[in-house]
Order: C-alpha cells, then sequence, then structure tokens
C-alpha cells in the first residue's frame, strides 16, 4: 500500500521547479493531486500526465495564491473533485531582486503578496476543512535567505522570514487541532528561479556551500514527503535542506 493513498495535495506552483518535484512526490506516493500554477499551463498539463501515469489522479488549476477570491475558487473546485484536503504545500514563490535602494515599490508589494501573502491566502483558505477532519498536514517552502543576509533580495527575505513567524504562531494555535505546520527551507537549488544567476555568481554561491553542490529540487521534495508520510509529532519545525549553508 503506498503511503498517502486516499490522501489529497494542493501543491501551489506544482508546475515546474521544486513544486513539481514534490507534485511528482506526493502523486507517487498515490495522493490526489492539484497541481496549481498562475500562468503556463503547458507545464502544469506535463506534471499531472506524469502524476496520472503513476496511477494516482492529479488536476492542474490555474489560481494566482496572491488573490484571494481564486484561491477560494481552487480551493471549491478541489473539494468538489475529491471531497477531502490532507496536504497543503505552499510553495508558489518568486523573485524580484533589486538592491534596497532601487527597490519599487512594486517590487515590493509583489514578492510579499505572492510568498508571504500567497502562504497566508491558501492556507486561510484550506484550514477550515482541515479542521474538519481535524487532521491535515501544511508545508511552507521557506528558503535559506529567510535565515541569512542576501544583497538585492530585502523583499524576498522579509517574505521568507515572515513565513517563518507565521509558520510558528499558527503552529501554536493549531496545537490540538490535528493539523502540523511546518517549514521546508531549501539552500540554492537548480531551478528556473537561478537560471538568470551568471556562472561566476553560481560559482561565488557554490564555494560558500559546504557541500559544494546546488541542491536538486527532489532532494527538497524528499523533506515535504517525510514529514507529510513520518511527520505526525513535528510541528513549528524547520527544515533545512542546503548543504550545510546556513550552519
Ligand atoms: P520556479 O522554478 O520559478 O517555479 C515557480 C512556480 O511557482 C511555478 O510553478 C510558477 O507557475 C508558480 N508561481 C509563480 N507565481 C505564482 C503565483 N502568483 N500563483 C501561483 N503559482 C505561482 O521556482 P522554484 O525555484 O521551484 O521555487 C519554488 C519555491 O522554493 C519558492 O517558494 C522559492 O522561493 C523557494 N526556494 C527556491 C530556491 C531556489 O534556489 N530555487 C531556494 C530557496 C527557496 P507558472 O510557471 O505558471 O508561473
Amino acid at each position: 500500500m503506498r503511503k498517502l493513498e486516499g490522501k489529497v495535495a494542493i501543491v501551489t506552483g506544482g508546475s515546474r521547479g521544486i513544486g513539481r518535484d514534490i507534485a511528482l512526490a506526493l502523486g507517487k506516493e498515490g495522493a490526489g493531486v492539484v497541481v496549481n500554477y498562475a500562468r503556463n499551463q503547458d507545464e502544469a498539463d506535463k506534471v499531472v500526465a506524469e502524476i496520472m501515469a503513476y496511477d494516482s489522479p492529479a488536476v492542474a488549476i490555474r489560481a494566482n495564491v496572491a488573490n484571494h477570491e481564486e484561491i477560494a475558487e481552487m480551493v471549491t473546485a478541489t473539494l468538489e473533485k475529491f471531497g477531502r484536503i490532507d496536504i497543503l504545500v505552499n510553495n508558489a514563490g518568486i523573485n524580484r531582486d533589486k538592491s534596497f535602494k532601487n527597490m519599487t515599490v512594486d517590487a515590493w508589494n509583489e514578492v510579499i503578496a505572492t510568498n508571504l501573502g500567497g502562504v497566508f491566502n491558501c492556507t486561510h483558505l484550506v484550514l477550515p476543512t482541515m479542521l474538519n477532519q481535524k487532521s491535515g498536514f501544511i508545508v511552507n517552502i521557506g528558503s535559506a535567505n529567510g535565515q541569512v543576509a542576501s544583497f538585492g533580495q530585502t523583499n524576498y527575505s522579509a517574505s521568507k522570514a515572515g513565513i517563518i513567524g507565521l509558520t510558528r504562531s499558527l503552529a501554536l494555535e493549531l496545537g490540538r487541532s490535528g493539523v502540523t505546520v511546518n517549514i521546508v527551507s531549501p539552500g540554492f537549488t537548480s531551478t528556473d528561479m537561478l537560471s538568470g544567476m551568471p556562472d561566476d555568481v553560481l560559482d561565488k554561491i557554490r564555494a560558500k556551500i559546504p557541500m559544494n553542490r546546488l541542491g536538486a529540487a527532489e532532494e527538497v521534495a524528499k523533506g515535504v514527503l517525510f514529514l507529510v508520510t513520518e511527520g505526525s509529532y513535528i510541528t513549528g519545525q524547520q527544515i533545512n535542506i542546503n548543504g550545510g549553508y546556513t550552519m
């Protein structure tokens, strides 16, 4: 019997990068998966097809995590299709890097609204279902750069540090509810998010990572899979998957 047979998961930003590997890992263990995305339906459809090849149900749903109404529609559609929600992975995230003196109001607002507002919107709308079920796993994707200084990322760092505060306080509120909430924090991981970085910058980053390499999305997905399959007594915690970058 697969570990997540009969369970239902929403993975925000499940169409590419880390979210894609999380969606595949959950689907491989038998979960029904909602592959959320914002713009690129083709990529989301490919992930759905891969999950269905594991003999697990899956559907792609477009919704901007920064938009409470769109997420409400996604949650309604999820419940209509699957009837329950056991796992929420708040993975969708963006970066709009600029030094603080050049940071535009739009770049600040977009990153905070997506990375931190998105966690609020999805959790706010999924939680009533989990509370009714008296069980659920919420996993927020943080970042090493929410824990250590990162030049040009005041907006991104603030959003990811905010996720730490939200997660701990919510875990306290949910202590007796049967719903856990934790963070999986990747370090530098090979995805499209890093594709704009010049090679010499990537070399400098690698040199600062004790394990001397970037992470793979699959390695981050393993942390999420662990929490939702073996993490029954883990809440309010952060698992760092970063090659030792934040030691
Ligand atoms: P990515 O490759 O750029 O993929 C981002 C995913 O999020 C895509 O599926 C994208 O869908 C979706 N998305 C973006 N904005 C969205 C929105 N407003 N609503 C719904 N979905 C949205 O990013 P990634 O590197 O996998 O990052 C995933 C998470 O890991 C993020 O929270 C990021 O901050 C975190 N993280 C990444 C790294 C890294 O080095 N890669 C390090 C630490 C933390 P569309 O294609 O449809 O837009």
